[in-house]
């Protein structure tokens, strides 16, 4: 395993990080245990979970996972997160995450999900950064973090709070473009810097073909070079600090570790070629990552984004429709149910036009 700096914290954390967020089977806590611990054996020392994770699930099998990680002396940092602003709630729900996580003290606390700048001001006036701070005298945390789904300036606008001591941001081979710009305050302010959805929730290991900028000629364009090129893509990234990946099972573990076995640094020069022949076709793929499924109209959104997905990479209106029927079960009628409220597009986190493809999906229909 290779570790680098977490910003000016003195912590040194692995390339590769454990996410807590697709567990195949959270309720089999001996399975996740011993994939934390198979993990941390092969040197993975930076661990995510959060509380919305299977509704606190996560948290719980982690407090298994970290107590049989102390017992076999297998070191480890634990990173959680509160979407909470409000000092009394930010309380409540920090002491059920120590209890579940069962430590008393959390390495990396996360101001969770900021998607927007006014959502921003109005934790802040909230007194989240003072209540933080409070945390952190009372060594109840150890560093204040933030995460984000936000691109462009808003992102490079939160990092400059003089408050984070590390971020946490989703980043990956396809959308990079809206967010690089992050790594510019990430090296100026000397942040901690975790990277989140590096494989865009399944959607790179699903299609190798959009990391097919990022492999060497004869390289083969199939699901094992996709990940570990994507990998690799992002550790490339010099100011960043971990990678973290969401793991299913331990085939998903040992993939992402193979990864770190093979990588060989880019220079930036190189880094910068690979970016430049990074196809188009990336922008406006939906992640999957589920931020916008809370429909009035009960729509799977993510589901039919999914779908939409295949317009984005060059197939055809039957292969959406393929995937609704014969993948989800869905018929496209549902789409024309939307009342464009508008709430899903203010949630996503890759900032789609939602409203115009569920639109697309339920006008072009194929005869
Ligand atoms: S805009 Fe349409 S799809 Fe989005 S949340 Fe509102 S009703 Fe649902
Ligand atoms: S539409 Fe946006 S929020 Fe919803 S799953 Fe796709 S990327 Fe995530």
């Amino acid at each position: 395993m290779q570790y680098r700096d977490y910003g000016k914290t003195g912590k040194k954390v692995s390339l590769l990080g454990f996410g807590g967020m697709r567990f195949a089977e959270v309720d089999n806590h001996d399975k996740c245990v011993e994939m934390m611990v198979h993990a941390a054996r092969s040197g993975v020392n930076y661990f995510d979970t959060a509380p919305g994770y299977f509704e606190t699930r996560s948290e719980t099998v982690y407090g298994k996972g970290l107590a049989e990680l102390r017992r076999q002396g297998l070191p480890y940092y634990v990173a959680t997160k509160t979407f909470q602003s409000e000092e009394s709630e930010i309380r409540k729900e920090i002491e059920a995450s120590l209890k579940r996580l069962d430590v008393p003290t959390i390495d990396f606390y996360h101001i969770w999900c900021v998607m927007s700048h006014e959502g921003w001001k109005e934790r802040k006036n909230n007194g989240v950064i003072k209540t933080f701070q409070k945390l952190k005298e009372e060594k109840l945390i150890n560093h204040i973090c933030v995460s984000t789904h936000m691109v462009q300036n808003n992102i490079t606008e939160l990092f400059t709070e003089p408050v984070f001591e590390g971020v946490l941001f989703g980043y990956s081979a396809y959308n990079f473009k809206t967010r690089e710009m992050a790594f510019d305050v990430v090296q100026q302010k000397n942040l901690g810097a975790v990277i989140m959805n590096p494989l865009g929730g399944g959607l790179i290991p699903n299609n190798p073909e959009l990391c097919r900028f990022l492999l060497k000629k004869d390289e083969e364009c199939n699901k094992e070079n996709a990940v570990k090129a994507a990998l690799h893509f992002l550790w490339d990234h010099k100011p960043l600090s971990v990678a973290l990946v969401g793991f299913s099972n331990k085939e998903e573990i040992d993939l992402a570790l193979s990864a770190v076995e093979t990588y060989k640094p880019r220079t930036d020069e190189e880094l910068a070629a690979a970016k430049a022949k990074a196809s188009k076709s990336f922008e406006g793929v939906c992640t999957g990552c589920s931020y916008c499924d809370d429909c009035p109209q009960k729509i799977p959104i993510p589901k039919f984004m999914d779908a939409y997905n295949r317009k984005i990479l060059g197939e055809t209106n039957q292969d959406i429709y393929n995937q609704l029927k014969w993948h989800w079960s869905l018929s496209p009628e549902i789409a024309g149910t939307c009342t464009q409220c508008g709430s899903c597009e203010s949630a996503c986190t890759q900032h789609l036009n939602i409203i115009e493809r569920l639109e697309y999906i339920a006008k072009n229909q194929p005869k």
